[in-house]
């Protein structure tokens, strides 16, 4: 199907097309198509931009990257079906991050096709094709990382994590970074630093602040970040922006404008029903 770049959705059309190619490639699962949706869902709650609250969250996320002797991207079929160009940027802009496969639906010819769509996005290095490491406390697959990346990270970037695995590097002591549209989500509420966005707008702006900080001489340090306040900033967005809503919803019906009267006998048009 041709897509207008003037119709309203144009772009979460376009991503949902980009997803569902992927799918029938076999790069995303089903699943994967499912957790797009919810996170679309909470991008229209959250005004389908990047609040305030995130792009700070953004900042302290590059300079913790910058900051770490370690860090970590994990990546996962949505992730690099839509945002391996994004991926390839982030590592531009901080060269020591290592870019590692990640999947919760584990099977090699999955791992090597995230590869692949990687490296077709301009990442040059990509680790974890082949698991070599278990993560403790996580069973089968899903424990499943590389020795050389997750494993012995101290900064782990994951977007679109699944809960129990943000929990799990927590328990190990990492410092989790987490992207996620959905802020009631466990990987949200288990992060030390949950970004609420959509993964290529944060992944942008996380490699824009980066650029910004290398330019400063300050060393980059474990800044402080308060998660709570973070996750209640994205509550109170959607709260706000669904209380707006409701209240347009119940204004009076506006009066007809002169000369445009209905004819006599033509039923009024009630607002409150669609
Ligand atoms: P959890 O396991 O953390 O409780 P979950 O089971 O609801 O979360 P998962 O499928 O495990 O969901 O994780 C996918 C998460 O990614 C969802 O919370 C969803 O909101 C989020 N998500 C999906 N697409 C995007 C996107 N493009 N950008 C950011 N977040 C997204
Ligand atoms: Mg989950």
């Amino acid at each position: 199907m041709r897509l207008s770049p003037r119709h309203p959705r144009y772009a979460s059309l376009r991503v949902r097309g980009q997803l569902a190619r992927a799918h029938a490639s076999g790069l995303v699962v089903p699943e994967g198509l499912i957790a797009h949706g919810r996170g679309e869902a909470f991008d229209y709650f959250l005004g389908e931009r990047t609040t305030p609250s995130a792009r700070a969250a953004e900042r302290v996320a590059a300079e913790w990257l910058l900051a770490a002797e370690h860090p970590v991207v994990s990546v996962n079929g949505n992730v690099a079906a839509i945002a391996s160009g994004e991926v390839a940027r982030l590592v531009r802009a901080i060269p020591h991050l290592e870019v590692e496969v990640n999947l919760f639906h584990r099977t090699g010819t999955r791992a090597r096709q995230v590869a692949s769509a990687l490296r077709a996005g301009g990442v040059a290095h990509v680790i974890g094709v082949r698991a070599t490491a278990r993560i403790p406390g996580l069973p089968s697959d899903r424990a499943r990382v590389d020795r050389r990346g997750i494993y012995v990270a101290d900064v782990c970037l994951v977007p679109l994590e699944d809960g129990d695995r943000a929990e799990a590097l927590r328990d190990l002591g990492k410092r989790v970074i987490s992207v996620d549209l959905n802020p009631l989500s466990r990987t949200s509420q288990s992060a030390d630093l949950p970004i609420v966005d959509e993964v290529r707008r944060a992944l942008r702006e996380i490699a824009r602040a980066a650029e910004r900080r290398k330019r400063s001489a300050a060393p980059f340090a474990f800044v402080p970040f308060d998660r709570y306040a973070a996750l209640g900033d994205a509550l109170a967005t959607i709260d706000r922006g669904l209380t707006r809503a409701a209240a347009r919803r119940r204004r009076p019906p506006r009066r007809p404008r002169a000369g445009r009267r209905p004819a006599p006998g033509t039923p009024g048009r009630s607002r409150r029903t669609p």
